[in-house]
This record gives C-alpha cells, sequence and structure tokens, in this order.
C-alpha cells in the first residue's frame, strides 16, 4: 500500500473536532484541485511515499496511544479493499473516519463517521474546465 503518512494529531474538521486520532494518508487521488493543500499525496513531481505491508501499518498504528482512526489522503475511497483489510485487522476496540471527496461510492460498512468535502467549480476540476 503507498502511504504518504501515519500520524497522531487532533482532527481539525467535521463532527470530531478536537479528537485526538491516529491519520493514515493514502498516496493517489482521481482529482487535481489547483489550491489543493496536499500535493504530495497525489501529485507525480511532488510525491512523497512508502510502500507498506499490513503488518508495518499495523505495528505504527498500534504504537499510538489512540483508538480513533481517520483514513485521508489523497482520496482514500480509491484503496477500500486494502482499508477493510487494514480495519478487520485491527477490529472493534478501533473506531474508523473517512475523509472522502465524494465522487466515489463507498462499498464497505465499516464507518462511524464519513466527513465528505465536494470540490466545486474553483477546483479547476473537470467538467467544470
Ligand atoms: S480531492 Fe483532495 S487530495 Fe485530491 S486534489 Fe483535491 S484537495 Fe487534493
Amino acid at each position: 500500500m503507498k502511504i504518504c503518512e501515519i500520524f497522531h494529531a487532533i482532527q481539525g474538521e467535521g463532527i470530531n473536532i478536537g479528537k485526538p486520532s491516529i491519520f493514515i494518508r493514502f498516496f493517489g487521488c482521481n482529482l487535481a484541485c489547483t489550491w489543493c493543500d496536499t500535493p504530495y499525496s497525489w501529485q507525480k513531481d511532488a510525491a512523497d511515499f512508502e510502500t507498506m505491508d499490513l503488518n508495518t501499518i499495523i505495528t505504527k498504528v498500534e504504537s499510538f496511544p489512540c483508538s480513533h482512526i481517520i483514513f485521508t489522503g489523497g482520496e482514500p475511497t480509491l484503496f477500500q479493499d486494502n482499508i477493510k483489510t487494514i480495519t478487520d485487522t485491527l477490529g472493534e476496540n478501533y473506531t474508523f473516519e473517512l475523509e472522502t471527496n465524494g465522487s466515489m461510492p463507498i462499498k464497505h460498512d465499516l464507518w462511524q463517521t464519513i466527513n465528505i468535502s465536494p470540490k466545486l467549480a474553483n477546483s479547476g476540476n473537470h467538467p467544470y474546465l
């Protein structure tokens, strides 16, 4: 799995704002917003990720004193089967939140919280161009 970063921080948006969380940021996005604040999570020239196996991801997650995980990107819904493998392995002691641009169908019933951030005409994405 191509992972940009896994880190422990405070959620800064949505209903869980202020909640200590573990962020897992996947590399790859289906959009290309002109004002994107994480170009390293999808742009070829700015790419910054490591290829991690499941065991490496689980070990990193379990190193933090936290049981709430936020999957972000990039666009994490491109990697829903990988995410399900992670959540199935972590099990019921964790809660899961998704940050998405809302352009892809949700495949699995994994989520306690979904934050949808639609990209409008000012994003520069097709079909707005
Ligand atoms: S959808 Fe999000 S990650 Fe993808 S280009 Fe737009 S702002 Fe960046």
